[in-house]
């Protein structure tokens, strides 16, 4: 039996965020959904409540500092101490880097990096006072690098650091810190760089299926179950790793 605790998903209005925050749900947790805007949590608050669950919708930029802030206020009052959190909040401007702006390089650090340092600051007061937490962090493949993502890749890397000193640093309180990295799933991320690159978004899976081992593209929750492990009771002695979900051993 899951004790239930309170859990923040960011970035869970849609894709990999959403199933993974429906999954914690049916888990037994209370699920916070955050997004940019609140309009946008609604979706997966109502399959949450309508599933018998318990969610809350917040809008909130993670890079904003007093977003930050109000929002963990907010679920604390609301839903009670936070002491789940998946940095899932993520945004792509991919470019070759003789074209990356310097507006491309800071927006991706700033979701990916700055969101994720400015939530678990303030979710890791409750988890200590607790003495109980989990952080789950959404790494990539592309953190081994790929072509077109300078910025994004060196934000996923950037994850993998961040997971292993919060494990470091949390282990005692109890609380552990891991990452994932997904190779590619179907989501309106994966949709939108098929869009760029002006490929349909099936002969774009159908490429990618081609070349991972199992044969088809991941979906958000084969990202949820790996999630939903990482968060359990009986995970309390996993924490500084990072998770390839992808299909096979290689990016
Ligand atoms: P997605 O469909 O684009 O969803 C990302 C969500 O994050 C959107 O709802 C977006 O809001 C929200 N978001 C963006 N910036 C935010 C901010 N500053 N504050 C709060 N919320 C913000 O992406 P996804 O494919 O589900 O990806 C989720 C995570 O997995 C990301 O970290 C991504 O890098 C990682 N990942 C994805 C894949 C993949 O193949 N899909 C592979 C590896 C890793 P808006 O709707 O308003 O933009």
């Amino acid at each position: 039996m899951t004790d239930t605790r309170t859990a923040i998903v960011t970035g869970s209005g849609r894709g990999i965020g959403a199933a993974v925050a429906l999954r914690l749900a049916k888990d037994g947790h209370k699920v916070a959904i955050i997004d940019l805007r609140e309009e946008d949590t609604a979706n997966t608050v109502d399959a949450i409540r309508s599933a018998g669950g318990d969610a809350i919708g917040i809008g909130a930029d993670v890079s904003k500092s007093e977003d930050v802030t109000a929002a963990v206020s907010r679920v604390t009052e609301e839903l009670g101490a936070p002491t789940i959190l998946i940095n899932n909040a993520g945004i792509l401007r991919d470019n070759l880097l003789f074209k990356m702006s310097d507006d491309d390089w800071d927006a991706v650090m700033n979701v990916h990096l700055r969101g994720s340092f400015l939530m678990s600051r303030a979710v890791q007061v409750h988890q200590v006072e607790q003495k109980w937490g989990r952080i789950v962090n959404l790494s990539s493949t592309s953190a081994l690098g790929n072509r077109g993502q300078a910025n994004y890749s060196t934000a996923k890397a950037g994850l993998q650091g961040f997971t292993k000193t919060l494990a470091i640093e949390l282990g005692r309180y109890n609380v552990t810190a891991n990452a994932i990295a997904p190779g590619f799933i179907a989501t309106d991320m994966t949709r939108a760089t098929a869009e760029r690159v002006g490929v349909s978004f099936e002969d774009f899976m159908a490429h990618a299926a081609s070349e991972i081992p199992v044969g088809r593209a991941g979906t958000p929750d084969d990202i949820a179950a790996a999630a939903s492990f990482f968060v359990s009771e009986e995970a309390s002695f996993v924490s500084g790793q990072v998770l390839y979900v992808a299909g096979g051993p290689k990016a």
